[in-house]
C-alpha cells in the first residue's frame, strides 16, 4: 500500500525533494486514454455503467477522449485491464474495486475553524472543496449532499473565510475552504492566500484529497493555473472539478469541453502524470454521482 500511496508522488516534474514522502497520496498510475475494446478486464466492476446510467451525457461524445488527457487509475487495477467501461463519463477516472457505497444519506454541520489546528481532531478522512469565489462551490456542494442549509451555512457572512467541516454518514467530511481570487481584489490574478488556508493543507492528516473547482465556461484562469501548481507542488492529491459544463457556449467563448481541453493543456506542463478530473453541472445533475463514486474509493483506499 505504502508504494502504490508513494508512487503518485512521483508525478510532477519538479517536486520538492524535502516534500517527496510528507504526504501519503492514495493513487498511482496514468495511461494513454486510447483504450483497446478487445482489452479484456481481468477485475472488472460494474460501479462505472452503473453510476453512468443515472448520469446525464456530458456535452461532448466522450469526455475522458481529450487529445493526450490521460486516465487516473486506482489501486487495484492494472493499467493494462482498463476498458473504457471502467471509465467514469466525463471524466478520465476509472472505477476500481475500492469504489463502493457512495450515497450520501446525513449530513451535519460540525463546525467552523479559523486555523488548522482548530479543526477536528478525529481520524475521520475528508475532503476539501476548494476554488474560485464564484465558481459553483456552494451549488455543487448543495448538489452533493442534496441539503440546502449546507450550502447556505458556508455562505453565511462571517463562515466565507473559515473552514467549515461537514460530517457525512458519521464517518468522513466535506470541508468547505474560504473561496479565492475574488473578483475586485486587487492582484486578483495572485496566488493570495491566507497563512491559514495554506496551513490546513499542509498540516492536516487526514486529507484525503481537495476537490480544486475549475469553471469549465471561462478559459483557463492564471489563479486556477497557480492554485493547481501550489497544490501540485506541495504533493496535496488533487482532483479537477470542472463546474458549470451544462454552460452553452457564450456567443464568442469556448465550449465547457474546449475549455477544459485548455485547462489540461496548461496542466500538462507542470504535470508528469494528470490528476483525475470530471466534468459535473450543479444544474443538470452531470456528474454528481460519479464525483460521489470516486470519492467513495478514495476514502476506502484511504480507511483500509
Ligand atoms: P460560489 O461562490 O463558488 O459558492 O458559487 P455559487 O454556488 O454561489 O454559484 C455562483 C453562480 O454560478 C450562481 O449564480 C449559480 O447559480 C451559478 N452556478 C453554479 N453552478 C452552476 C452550474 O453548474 N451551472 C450553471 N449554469 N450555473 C451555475
Amino acid at each position: 500500500m505504502l508504494v502504490l500511496r508513494n508512487r503518485m508522488l512521483a508525478s510532477l516534474v519538479l517536486p520538492p525533494p524535502s516534500l517527496l514522502l510528507r504526504k501519503p497520496a492514495p493513487f498511482s498510475f496514468c495511461l494513454p486514454t486510447r483504450l483497446s475494446h478487445s482489452t479484456r478486464c481481468r477485475n472488472p466492476t460494474q460501479n462505472a455503467s452503473s453510476a453512468s446510467k443515472t448520469a446525464q451525457s456530458p456535452p461532448m461524445s466522450d469526455g475522458a477522449r481529450f487529445v493526450g488527457t490521460v486516465l487516473f487509475v486506482p489501486p487495484g487495477v492494472e493499467p493494462d485491464e482498463v476498458t473504457d467501461e471502467m471509465v467514469l463519463p466525463g471524466s478520465n477516472i476509472v472505477v476500481g474495486p475500492y469504489a463502493g457505497d457512495a450515497r450520501i444519506r446525513e449530513v451535519e454541520f460540525l463546525k467552523s475553524s479559523p486555523r488548522a489546528k482548530d479543526c477536528p481532531k478525529d481520524d475521520r478522512p475528508e475532503f476539501a472543496i476548494l476554488g474560485r469565489s464564484n465558481v459553483g462551490k456552494s451549488s455543487l456542494i448543495n448538489a452533493l449532499v442534496r441539503k440546502k442549509e449546507v450550502a447556505l451555512t458556508s455562505k453565511k457572512p462571517g463562515k466565507t473565510q473559515l473552514i467549515n467541516h461537514f460530517l457525512v454518514n458519521k464517518s468522513w467530511y466535506i470541508v468547505d475552504l474560504p473561496g479565492y481570487g475574488f473578483a475586485k481584489a486587487p492582484n486578483a490574478a495572485q496566488m493570495n492566500w491566507s497563512a491559514f488556508t495554506k496551513g490546513y493543507f499542509l498540516n492536516r492528516d487526514t486529507l484525503v484529497a481537495v476537490l480544486l473547482l475549475i469553471d469549465a465556461s471561462v478559459p483557463p484562469q492564471k489563479i486556477d493555473l497557480d492554485c493547481a501548481n501550489w497544490l501540485g507542488r506541495n504533493n496535496i492529491p488533487m482532483t479537477f472539478v470542472f463546474t458549470k459544463c451544462d454552460k452553452m457556449k457564450a456567443s464568442k467563448g469556448k465550449r465547457p469541453d474546449e475549455n477544459i481541453r485548455d485547462f489540461q493543456q496548461l496542466i500538462r506542463e507542470n504535470y508528469r502524470q494528470h490528476p483525475a478530473w470530471i466534468m459535473t453541472s450543479s444544474v443538470t445533475g452531470l456528474g454528481r454521482d460519479e464525483l460521489l463514486l470516486h470519492m467513495s474509493q478514495l476514502r476506502n483506499y484511504w480507511d483500509q
